[in-house]
C-alpha cells in the first residue's frame, strides 16, 4: 500500500500546465493570468472630486466659519463626465459633482455640508445660486482624488500567474480590456461503470440504482474550474468500456468511477492496459482504498498522439468524492496553472472519540464550527462510504493519521475544509 502523499505526488508528476487561451474577461473568473497586465492609462484619468461640493482655492477659505462665511461667486457647474471651460480664480467657485474633473485653478473641493448651500436653497427655493458661502477653512488637496492614484500609466497592474477573482475582472474592465490571456480550463471526461446503474433521465427498474457519481464528479470538476465531458455509463464488460472510453480520448484527463474493487478489478485492468498503461494502487486511506491511475493513449487537438492521465475512482459515492478532492482536484488546479493545490485546513477540537482499526489514514465527514475563536468538529453520523448524505451534511473532513488507533474526544485534529462558509 502507498500513502496518500505518494499517490498524489505520482499523479501530479503526470499532469502538466495547459496551454493559454484568450477569453472574454468575465469567463476568465478563477483562471490563471498568462500575461503581465500593464496600464497605458491613468486611473483616475484626471484629478477629480471625491465629494459633491465646490471647487475653490484653499486660500479663499482662510478664516471661514459658520458665523463668518467666506462668500465666493459661483461661475459654473461641472458634472461627472464633463470638463469645465472655466478657471477658478480668487473669489470664485465652481459647483462640482463627485467624479467630475477638478477645474483649472482650483486646489480643493469643499463639500456641500461645509457650505451654506442648503440654507440658501431653503430661503430662495432655487436650486442654484450665483454665490456660495464657505463655512470652514480647508487645506489644499482636500477631497481631490489624484490622477493615477489607483493605477499609474505605464505601471504593472496584474502579474502573470495571478488567479483572476472578481476584483481582477474589475481591474481589467477599468483598463478597457474586453479579453484576457489565461491558461485554459481542462476538459475532464467522466465515465461511470456498473451494470446496476441507470441514468437519471430513465425510470428505475428493480435492482438498479441511479448513477450519482457522474453528477457529483462533474459538479466537482466544474466547481474547481474544469469542463466536464460526460461519457455516460459503461456496463461491466470490455466492449462497453472500450466504446465509451474512446469518446473521451480528446480530453485532458479521464475519470472513471467504479470497477476498481477486487470483484471487477480484472475487467478494468485488462481494458485500460490495452488502451495505455495502468497501475492499480491500494492507497493507505479510508474511504477510497482501491484507486487506479495510469495514462491512456489519446490525441491532442491537432490529432497528434498524446498520453491522457486517467484516474479510476472507487465506485462508492462518498469514496469517489473524497478521492476526487484529494487527487483529482490538485491535478485540475495544476493543469490550470495554480500554485496552491491544497484545500485549507484548520485545527479542530474533536467532539467525539473515533477508532481507527486498520492503520489507514481516515477521512471522516464532519461539521466544523467556530466557537469562541476555536474550531470544533463533530461527525455527520454514520460514515459508510455509500452514505452520500454524510458528505452533504459535512463542511469538513477530519483527518485521522494512519498511526493513530484512536483519537479521544477533546483532542485536536487536522481538518480539511471542504466549504468555507461565511462566518468562518
Ligand atoms: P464498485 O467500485 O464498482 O464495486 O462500486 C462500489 C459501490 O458503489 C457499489 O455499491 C456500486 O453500486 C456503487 N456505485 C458504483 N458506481 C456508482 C455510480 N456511478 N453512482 C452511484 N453508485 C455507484
Ligand atoms: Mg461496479
Amino acid at each position: 500500500m502507498i500513502s496518500v502523499a505518494q499517490a498524489l505526488e505520482k499523479i501530479l508528476s503526470y499532469v502538466d500546465v495547459l496551454e493559454t487561451e484568450e477569453v472574454p474577461i468575465l469567463e476568465s473568473l478563477g483562471q490563471v493570468l498568462a500575461e503581465d497586465i500593464s496600464s497605458n492609462i491613468n486611473i483616475p484619468p484626471l484629478d477629480n472630486a471625491a465629494m459633491d461640493g465646490y471647487a475653490v482655492q484653499a486660500g479663499d477659505t482662510a478664516g471661514a466659519s459658520d458665523k463668518s462665511p467666506r462668500f465666493l461667486r459661483v461661475i459654473d457647474t461641472v458634472m461627472a463626465g464633463a470638463i469645465s471651460k472655466q478657471e477658478v480664480k480668487p473669489g470664485t467657485a465652481i459647483r462640482i459633482m463627485t467624479g467630475a474633473p477638478v477645474p483649472k485653478g482650483a486646489d480643493c473641493v469643499v463639500k456641500f455640508e461645509d457650505t451654506d448651500e442648503a440654507q440658501r436653497k431653503e430661503a430662495t427655493k432655487q436650486s442654484s445660486a450665483n454665490e456660495i458661502g464657505i463655512l470652514c477653512k480647508v487645506k489644499p488637496g482636500l477631497n481631490i482624488r489624484r490622477a493615477g492614484e489607483d493605477i499609474a500609466r505605464g505601471s504593472l497592474v496584474l502579474k502573470k500567474g495571478t488567479v483572476i477573482r472578481p476584483a481582477e475582472v474589475g481591474i481589467l474592465a477599468s483598463l478597457g480590456r474586453s479579453k484576457v490571456k489565461v491558461i485554459r480550463r481542462p476538459v475532464v471526461a467522466i465515465l461511470a461503470t456498473g451494470n446496476e446503474l441507470v441514468d437519471i433521465e430513465q425510470p428505475l427498474p428493480p435492482g438498479k440504482i441511479y448513477n450519482s457519481n457522474t453528477y457529483s464528479v462533474a459538479a466537482l470538476v466544474q466547481r474547481y474550474g474544469g469542463i466536464p465531458k460526460i461519457l455516460g455509463i459503461a456496463l461491466d464488460n470490455e466492449d462497453s468500456l472500450m466504446v465509451r472510453l474512446r469518446q473521451g480520448l480528446d480530453a485532458d484527463m479521464l475519470i472513471t468511477s467504479g470497477g476498481v474493487s477486487a470483484g471487477d478489478y480484472d475487467m478494468v485492468k485488462d481494458v485500460l492496459a490495452k488502451e495505455g498503461e495502468i497501475s492499480f494502487w491500494s492507497v493507505r486511506m479510508k474511504p477510497g482504498k482501491p484507486l487506479a491511475f495510469g495514462t491512456l493513449r489519446g490525441v491532442d487537438q491537432k490529432g497528434a498522439a498524446r498520453k491522457i492521465p486517467h484516474l479510476g475512482l472507487p465506485g462508492n459515492p462518498v469514496s469517489s468524492m473524497v478521492t476526487f478532492e484529494l487527487f483529482a482536484r490538485p491535478a485540475i488546479l495544476k493543469m490550470m496553472g495554480k500554485k496552491n493545490l491544497a484545500k485549507p485546513t484548520v485545527e479542530a477540537v474533536l467532539e467525539e472519540p473515533v477508532i481507527n482499526t486498520d492503520g489507514r489514514r481516515v477521512y471522516l465527514r464532519a461539521i466544523v464550527e467556530k466557537r469562541e475563536n476555536k474550531y470544533f468538529a463533530r461527525l455527520t453520523g454514520p460514515q459508510g462510504s455509500g452514505i452520500l448524505t454524510s458528505m452533504s451534511r459535512a463542511n469538513g473532513l477530519v483527518v485521522v493519521p494512519e498511526d493513530r488507533s484512536e483519537v479521544k474526544a477533546g483532542e485536536v485534529v487536522q481538518t480539511i475544509m471542504l466549504d468555507w462558509d461565511e462566518g468562518f
